[in-house]
Formats: C-alpha cells, structure tokens, sequence
C-alpha cells in the first residue's frame, strides 16, 4: 500500500522464514516437504534449562527486568565471555537482548549514520544487508568464493576500505558457508584493520560451539581489537532455544550504554524466564551440550558424503554451524523436466517443486552460485532429501 512507509517498502523479505513459510504452505496442501532451510537445531531444549525456566515461573519471575538483563544473568554472561572466550567483559557492558537478531539491530541502530559504509563479506547471514540498511548504512558487499573457504583475504578488506567505511560485520562459525576463522586469520585482518582505527568490527559468534575445527577464535582477544568489537553471542544455536529469544552482546560501555537506551524505547528489554533460563545454560559446563555439537558433525559429514556423489555439486567443507553452501553454478543456463535453471533462485524453487525438499537461494546471501542447505535434520530425512535431490537432477 501506499500508506507504508519507504522504509519497510525497501526492506525485504527473510528469504529463509519466505522459504519456511512457503514449504509449510506447499505441506497444508498435502506435498511431503523435508525442510531444510531453517537455521534452527531440531534437539530438544536440555532438561536442566527447562528446570530453571520452571523454576522462575514459580517464583515469579514475571515483571519487567531491568532494560539491560538481570544482574545475575550478565553476570553468567560475563564469566562465560572470559570462560570461552578470554575476554573481559564487565557485566556494565553487556546488554541481553530479544535474540541475537536484536542485538545485532540495537547495535545497527547506535552506531551507524546515513551513508556510512558496512562491510559484509559475502556470504553473510542473510539479515545484516537489511539490518545495516534500516539504520540507514550502506552495505559494501565484498564477495569471496569456495576457492578461498568463503573467506574474505586480509587484501579483499584492504581494497574495501574507504573513507567512509565505519564498520565491518561477519560471523564465524559462519551462517550460510560453515566457514570458521582462524586465530591466524582474524590477526590477518586485524593487521589491516590496524590502520583504520575508525572502524568498528560486529564479532556475531552465535556458533561458536557449534566449531568441528577446535578452539573458537574471538576478533575481540587479538591485540587492539577489543575497544573496537561488538561481540553479539546468544543462546539460539547452541542451546537449541531459538523460540526463548536472548542474544547478547559485549562492548566497549559507551556502546553498551547506548544499546541500553535505544532498547528502552522498543522492547524495554527481553523476556523474564528465557533470561532466567539462560543463567542456568551459560552457568553449566559446555560438556552438557556436547552431545548435539557431536551429531551435527555426523550429519555434515553425512551430508559431504551424499552431495558429494551428485555431478555439478561443488563443495566446501563447513568446520562450523549446520549448513552446507554448495556451488550449483554448473547447472545454470540448463533446462530440468522442461525448467531453464537460470540462476540459484530458480534452482532452489526447482528443488522445492521437483524434489519435495526445501532449501535457500544463496542470492539471499549475498552469493549468487550458492544454495544453502540447513544439516540440522535427522539422519534419515538428510538421507531421503539427498535422495530426493539427486532423482530431481
Ligand atoms: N546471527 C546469525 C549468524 C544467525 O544465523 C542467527 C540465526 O539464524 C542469528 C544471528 C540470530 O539469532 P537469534 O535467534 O539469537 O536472534
């Protein structure tokens, strides 16, 4: 309608909530659908958060918190920063927020100005393009490929560099490319970074457990970076509570403090229990949830192993998060059962409509060769997508 504004008339549409919605619509008219396009781990909540969430219904848990998260909770948060992490975050710069999506657009929202460049290296989680563009940024896509693990090079983010540059985001374990950055690397971009000390770094480490590498590297623990790094974290991925919604970030505090104040005005804060709930997650011991991280490398292995046998799959190995990317360019310019293939959208639609199975064009990515293909399924529904796939080709 014309009465909307131009703001959310430029913004567009999740393209993996649009693919979740429209395989649930094709799944109401009866089609057998296996999803694969949520970000979301298919494990149960562990037990021991429920108890806590329980717990904090009975004793009332149910006024405002304060705007920034309970006391105890960033307190959970912080020795948790220097448990995982090194990293000294005092709970004054820590703001617990509606998810890690939240926090990401607090921080969008304090920090940027018009026409202030964001650079994303692409592949990048799918809402940072429209998240910087709400608050009036200008995203400088800087594309990187499957010949360098979906990386971006320390020389790639030199040559991005401008005047204008005010922030670089990126997340690691990476959303959609599984990619993982080394300590090696990230120093790689620091030393760059190092020359432009108005440049701020968004650290989304929302996988960071979820790493099949080793350690997890934070941009945030490399000499000079830490004044200058937002790290967002959260419980969605690791905890298998993505319906809870609590993110988090820590900060500098005069970044902390503004995300307070720019909360206040629209959430006044995120929810009672999943806060109290979250003490009990960050405050047990990561051996507890070691069991989900060991059967996502099952499935990714059993994923490579299946795609691999599919001609024109090009692959690289994910060493985190749940997703595989793979490079279907091969198949552009083709026609399937009478369908040009002309691009990864058409190809995804063409996968969702022949193969039953739902997966993400890496056009919403910010990779046009890509698609996305979310592991976080049982092994038999990997096993009969893949199936399904390879017939469909
Ligand atoms: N960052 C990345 C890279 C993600 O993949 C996601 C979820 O898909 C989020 C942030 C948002 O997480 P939350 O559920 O905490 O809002």
């Amino acid at each position: 309608s014309n009465a909307l504004s131009d703001r959310i008339n430029k913004l567009s549409t999740s393209a993996t909530l649009a693919m979740a919605a429209k395989a649930r619509e094709l799944r109401n008219e009866g089609k057998d659908i296996i999803g694969l396009s949520l970000g979301e781990p298919d494990f149960n909540i562990p037990d021991f958060i429920k108890e806590a969430a329980k717990k904090a219904i009975d004793e009332n848990y149910s006024s405002y918190s304060p705007v920034d998260g309970y006391a105890d909770l960033k307190l959970a948060i912080s020795n948790k920063f220097k448990r995982d992490n090194n990293l000294e975050y005092k709970p004054g710069q820590i703001v617990v927020s509606t998810g890690a999506k939240q926090s990401l657009a607090n921080v969008a929202m304090v920090m940027l100005n018009k026409g202030d460049e964001v650079i994303l290296p692409a592949p990048y989680w799918v809402s940072y393009r429209d998240i910087v563009q709400l608050a009036e940024g200008t995203p400088v896509e800087v594309p990187t490929t499957i010949e360098t693990d979906f990386k971006m090079t320390p020389s790639q983010l030199r040559a991005a560099i401008t005047p204008k540059t005010k922030m670089l985001w990126f997340s690691s374990p990476c959303n959609p490319s599984g990619s993982v950055y080394s300590e090696e690397e990230l120093s790689g971009l620091a030393e760059v970074l190092a020359e432009h000390p108005q440049i701020f770094v968004v650290s989304d480490e929302i996988y960071e457990h979820i790493n099949f590498r080793g350690k997890h590297a934070s941009i945030a623990s490399i000499p000079g970076m830490y004044e200058r790094t937002i790290t967002v974290n959260g419980v969605s991925k690791a905890f298998a509570m993505t319906g809870w919604r609590i993110g988090y970030i820590g900060a500098a505090d005069w970044i902390a403090k503004a995300c307070t104040k720019f909360q206040g005005q629209i959430t006044s804060g995120a929810n009672a229990i999943g806060q109290r709930a979250t003490i009990a997650a960050l405050e047990a011991p990561v051996s507890k949830i070691q069991f989900m991280i060991d059967k996502f490398r099952e499935r990714r292995d059993l994923i490579l192993s299946l795609l691999g046998t599919i001609e024109g799959f090009k692959l690289n190995v994910p060493e985190g998060a749940f997703y595989v990317f793979p490079d279907i360019s091969s198949y552009f310019g083709k026609e399937l059962k009478g369908k040009r293939i002309n691009n990864a959208s058409d190809f995804a639609m063409y996968l969702l409509e022949q193969a039953n199975v739902a997966t993400v064009t890496g056009e919403a990515f910010g990779n046009p060769d890509c698609i996305r293909i979310s592991y976080a399924a049982s092994e038999d529904e990997i096993r009969e997508a893949v199936d399904r796939i390879k017939k469909a080709l």
